[in-house]
């Protein structure tokens, strides 16, 4: 088994002057707009994260990460470097047949659809998937924060999927999408 960190691995990239192209926030309508708004906010630092607050100038006398409690609670940790998202992206690669996800920050996972294979519709639809996807990590956060939730990998895969489903057959258009082809995510292929 062979183990890194995404900050050793950042680290190495920089010192290579990696140069990153400013990328445009692309909106899927197979989703609703609140599930876009949380990824915008997402990636631009904009969700009241305990890190956010406190440079707000907010009270917050812990900091730390609900998920791990390692780490300060930024969004680039609760969505990408945490532990427990990092446990959620595998596993939709995996249910997505998708290689390992290495992301760096949001905006990486937000391109992941560009590097799929197969038609128009399936990076459309894997797009929606990883904003789902944030979308559940940060209800998953706030329920944490305000009810004590219990945190569980497979309960927050399971929310995706049938959020997925929901949206995605109901906005897609696409009447033949069945429960079984999207909990195989052969749809569109
Ligand atoms: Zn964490």
């Amino acid at each position: 088994m062979w183990y890194f960190s995404v900050s050793s691995i950042k680290a190495i990239l920089s010192s290579f002057n990696r140069v990153r192209r400013d990328r445009i926030f692309v909106w899927n309508n197979w989703v609703p707009k609140k599930v876009g708004i949380v990824a915008w906010r997402a990636i631009n630092e904009k969700l009241p994260t305990r890190t956010a607050l406190a440079l707000r100038r907010v009270n917050v006398p812990d900091l730390s990460c609900l998920f791990c409690g390692e780490y300060a609670e930024s969004c680039e940790h609760i969505f990408v470097t945490c532990h427990f998202a990092q446990m959620v992206w595998q596993n939709i690669a995996i249910w997505c047949k998708m290689p390992p996800i290495l992301a760096f920050d949001f905006k990486d996972l937000l391109e992941l659809h560009g590097f799929s294979s197969g038609l128009r519709k399936r990076k459309k639809a894997t797009h929606a998937l990883v904003l789902i996807v944030g979308w559940c990590i940060w209800k998953t956060r706030n329920e944490t924060m305000y009810n004590n939730g219990i945190l569980n990998v497979l309960k927050v895969l399971e929310e995706v999927k049938s959020l997925g489903f929901l949206w995605v057959k109901n906005r897609s258009k696409e009447a033949f999408l069945t429960w079984e082809d999207w909990s195989r995510f052969s749809c569109f292929a």
